[in-house]
């Protein structure tokens, strides 16, 4: 028996379903990635030819081939730059397998892929099965006592939790223990390669980025960030919303591409729960907020269309025209004149990571202080966030405009100067990202405008020219959206 394994958010070779599998069933296995051009060429469309995730993947795909090369010379990934739909069953045919694996995708547009390939292959008599592999509890696997989906996330994870059982977070070994600790140890002679050469970036139209200096790459990266987590994690609860410190585990890129297993994690939270501590149950919870959206848009691929999860939220008037391309670009530049705003964004443009805390609140500043669509806060995280997820994107971006299935309510608002007084009392992370606002005391740097004549001179900063005034008074803009949500308020 032959068998392929088609790697896509999951790139790593241990505790992987549908590696596991293929090793089970198979006598030779070969692997392969595919630089998709359904997925690429858009971006290239766009002027976006020096991409960090096309090169988080790139490098996280060279570890696994000289891995696999370095147990066995006669192995290695298969590397394509192409369309899967035509390079899958292509390859299938010419390596004789009889069977292709690959682990589930939740996306619309991957599931419509999955299925063309899968009736491609099946013409050729090639068997396509898929794994859950990226989730603990996928589509209807956690129901409400009725039987029904949730969209409540509360009740969700109780569920959640109540149905977990050491089998779901059972590693799905692909080797002995032995063969994954001995670096040099042959591979069972099961993995194959074949003599082909991984496309470089530049021959995909990329360049290379920064991403290396950002975070540590590909399975070693993600054990190395792990690790250094699991000496923070009791602390979880307590830092996880001062963007100044060093809080979360920074494992969203490599959850993203599955450099890391769901399934370790949440056996150390889980573990680590239940032996009282809270900075781990609090981060397991963000662990199941993962799973929570990938199962709202396994359940409502309505979403995937740029629909709000609460259909009356499509009633409102975004602002328009002039204002509106304004509004935006500042928003973008980091340019607003509120502090952490700006501060947040431009972590974003300059590293492709954004704290959680401030996603939040810079979401909901284009919202609820500029007026402007969600759908376009939402396009732009796509484009830079590193760790881009459609379905945590989306839940992330209509919580913050009230659309969403478990939201904040309309008119719940972050004021930007008092989550900065709260979040970055002492100004460090501002300063860190705006040091044109360096000079300012602790108590100005919120909200410059409010600073002196003699501070400002001697922070040698001139307002409306080395950092703008605010671009819109908070208290009136509030005023404004409540006014905006009023075709939803009976609603709500
Ligand atoms: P940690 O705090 O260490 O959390 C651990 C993991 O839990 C994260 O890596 C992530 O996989 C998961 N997680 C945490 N919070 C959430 C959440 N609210 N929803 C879903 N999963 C969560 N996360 C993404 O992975 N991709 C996105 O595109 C994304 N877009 C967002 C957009 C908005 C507007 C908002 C408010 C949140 C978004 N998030 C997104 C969720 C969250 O901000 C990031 O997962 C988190 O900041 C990543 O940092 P970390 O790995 O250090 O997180």
């Amino acid at each position: 028996e032959k068998a392929l394994v088609w790697l896509r958010r999951d790139l790593r070779t241990f505790d992987h379903a549908a590696l596991s599998a293929a090793l089970q069933v198979a006598d030779q296995v070969y692997l392969c990635f595919i630089f998709d051009t359904n997925i690429l060429n858009p971006l290239l469309d766009k002027g976006l030819t020096t991409d960090r995730r096309v090169d988080f993947i790139w490098q996280s795909i060279g570890q696994i081939h000289a891995e696999l090369i370095a147990k066995n010379p006669k192995s290695g990934l298969i590397v394509l730059h192409g369309n899967p739909q035509v390079l899958i069953p292509a390859l299938a045919k010419e390596l004789a397998v009889d069977a292709v694996l690959t682990n589930h995708d939740y996306e619309p547009s991957s599931i419509a892929r999955d299925a063309l390939v899968a009736n491609q292959l099946k013409d050729l008599g090639i068997d396509f099965t898929s794994y859950k592999d990226q989730v603990i509890f996928e589509r209807k696997e956690v129901l409400t006592g009725a039987g029904g989906v949730f969209s409540v996330f509360t009740p969700f994870k109780n569920a959640w939790l109540k149905k977990l059982t050491p089998q779901d977070i059972a590693s799905q070994d692909c080797f002995t223990s032995e063969q994954q600790s001995q670096q040099l140890a042959p591979l069972p002679k099961t993995i194959l390669g074949k003599a082909t050469e991984i496309p470089t970036l530049e021959a995909m139209g990329f360049t290379p980025s920064n991403i290396q200096e950002l975070i540590p790459i590909g399975m070693h990266g993600a054990s190395q960030l792990l690790s250094d987590f699991e000496d923070r994690i009791h602390q979880y609860q307590a830092t996880r919303d001062f963007p100044a410190i060093k809080g979360p585990s920074y494992l969203s890129t490599h959850l993203r591409f599955g450099t890391v297993s769901i399934r370790a994690l949440v056996r150390i939270a889980h573990h680590l729960m239940l032996a009282g501590s809270a900075g781990a149950s609090t981060w397991l919870s963000e662990l199941i907020w993962r799973d929570f959206y990938f199962m709202i848009l396994a359940n409502h691929p309505r979403l995937a269309s740029g629909v709000s999860f609460k259909p009356d939220y499509d009633k409102i008037t975004w602002e328009q025209g002039l204002l509106q391309e304004k509004f935006f670009k500042a928003w973008t530049l980091g340019k607003t004149g509120y502090p952490l705003v700006d501060a947040a964004m431009r972590q974003l443009n300059t590293s492709g990571y954004m704290h959680n805390r401030l996603r939040m609140v810079t979401a909901c500043f284009l919202i609820k202080d500029l007026g402007v669509d969600w759908r376009l806060g939402e396009a732009y995280f796509a484009d830079q966030l590193n760790d881009y997820d459609f379905a945590a994107n989306n839940g992330g971006w209509q919580w913050a405009s009230s659309s969403g299935c478990d939201a904040q309510p309309y008119f719940r608002i972050f004021n930007p100067i008092t989550q900065s007084q709260k979040f970055d009392k002492e100004g460090k992370f501002i300063r860190k990202y705006c040091p044109e606002l360096a000079g300012l005391s602790n108590q100005s740097i919120h909200a410059p405008w409010l600073a002196g004549e003699i501070e400002l001179q001697a922070a040698k900063l001139e307002l409306g020219k080395d950092y703008p005034f605010p671009i819109i008074k908070h208290d009136e803009a509030r005023k404004t959206t409540l006014l905006r949500y009023s075709v939803v308020k009976a609603e709500a």
